[in-house]
């Protein structure tokens, strides 16, 4: 491809690899070394100059572009003010407004209120915190697949053990797995699965004890697994009998990714509390908890905070980026994108039998190969990799590609890039 000018990785980012490996910690990987200069809406462009077709988006971050042009305008005209003051010291606006952004976008019309955080993880903890708080019960209940960060308690919510978990135990007691929805393998219809972890939670837990319920509503690092229609309003609702928070963890879904602004719209579930992070600031690090005004008004003063969270930079960044979604109509172009895509892999699909399937909800998608180990997945990702095109792994079982362009990604460049995937999964 004519983007490239060098070996990939190239010359220049070679170099930074080996200073990389006398300075930085050997345990934070990285999933192709190619060093980054600069970004366009769907490209990178690297320190040798190649330009690399971007379908990760950085993890569902850049959803927006990279950057979106109102996002660095919002930033470079706040930086410029100041930079921070911590909002548990002396408050600011920009706090505010992010948090009435998330309380009108997220679902559920009832009053909401929100706190913000830097990352992921964080909210995920708070979330498990207020929860905890507001209820008086201890017992977390998560699913098979499931993943909800690296801090100790997340990372017992967390699934799957390599890479997250091996050997960083102990962990934080009373996180309670289930099984989750999983059409391809479990055969079950959404009811017949959600009954089968209710009972689980019955038997094993109780739901006297249970403080919450946190959930996916597409499991993202687990394999971009939706469940089955049915199962996500039959937890929801035995939540609501048994007085037990149902927590709709939406970092990676969230913020027009799979065609909405959160998945939990697609089956109109809605959740008491949700936690975003990843989309919502075009690539400044920020997160939220959103949800009921009792809930989230029940925790003493003083009881919530952080010295960072709600930085007034990523706050200006995030009401940017909202922005563009709006302006732009990002939901529209999710599912335009799964239009795109899903019709092409799956006409791939018929001509090779290495896919069991295709699937996805706008621009969240992703092809699980029939092995179970992850060495076809790997060697299509290298393939499009050694060709310039950005796509990441996931699964319990590592054998699943999984795409996230972004979503203002020009049509000719997704096309140049599953040309190139294409021809991968042909080879
Ligand atoms: C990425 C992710 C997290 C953790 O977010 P960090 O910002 O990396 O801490 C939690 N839950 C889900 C669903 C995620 O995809």
């Amino acid at each position: 491809m004519t983007r490239l000018r060098t070996a990939i990785p190239g010359p220049k980012s070679l170099e930074l690899q080996a200073r990389r490996k006398d300075a930085v910690a050997a345990g934070v990987g990285s999933t192709l070394p190619v060093y980054i200069d600069s970004a366009d809406d769907g490209l990178l462009i690297d320190v040798d100059g190649n330009q690399l077709v971007d379908l990760g988006s950085g993890i569902a971050v850049t959803n927006v572009g990279n950057p979106a042009p109102a996002v660095a305008e919002a930033v470079h005209a706040q930086i410029d003010r100041f930079s921070h003051t911590c909002f548990m010291i002396t408050p600011y606006e920009g706090y505010l407004e992010v948090c009435e952004e998330l309380n009108a976008l997220t679902p559920g019309s009832h009053p909401k209120k929100s706190v913000l955080f830097n990352s992921g993880a964080e909210a995920v903890e708070n979330a498990v915190k207020i929860a905890r708080h507001v209820t008086g019960r201890q017992a977390v209940v998560v699913f098979d697949h499931g993943y909800h960060g690296r801090t100790n308690l997340t990372m017992a919510l967390t699934a799957k053990n390599m890479p997250y978990k091996h050997r960083f135990g102990p962990f934080a007691p009373e996180v309670y797995r289930v099984p989750a929805s999983y059409p391809l393998h479990d055969g079950l219809t959404g009811a017949e699965a959600a009954r089968k972890a209710i009972a689980a939670i019955e038997k094993q837990v109780g739901g006297d004890n249970t403080a919450a319920v946190v959930i996916e509503p597409i499991q993202g690092e687990g394999g971009f697994i939706a469940p089955a229609e049915g199962f996500l309003p039959a937890i929801a609702e035995w939540c609501r009998e048994r007085g037990v928070l149902f927590v709709a963890d939406e970092i990676q879904t969230g913020f027009c990714r799979t065609g909405s602004w959160f998945a939990s719209d697609h089956e109109g579930v809605v959740p008491d509390l949700i936690t975003t992070a990843k989309g919502i600031a075009g690539g400044l690090p920020l997160a939220a908890v959103t949800g009921r005004a009792e809930i989230m008004d029940a925790v003493h003063v003083g009881g919530l905070g952080g010295t960072y969270g709600g930085n007034p930079v990523a706050c200006a960044a995030a009401l940017g980026a909202i922005r563009t979604m709006r302006e732009r109509d990002l939901n529209a172009q999710a599912r335009r994108i799964e239009e795109t895509v899903v019709s092409r892999l799956k006409a791939v699909a018929e001509k090779t039998d290495i896919i069991a399937e295709i699937r996805g909800r706008g621009a969240m998608l992703a092809i699980e190969f029939t092995e179970r180990t992850p060495d076809v997945a790997a060697r299509v990702a290298k393939a499009c990799h050694d060709q310039g095109v950005v796509v990441l792994t996931c699964g319990t079982y590592g054998n699943v590609i999984r795409l996230l362009p972004p979503l203002v990604i020009p049509d000719d460049l997704l096309a140049e890039g599953l040309d190139v995937l294409e021809g991968a999964l042909l080879a």
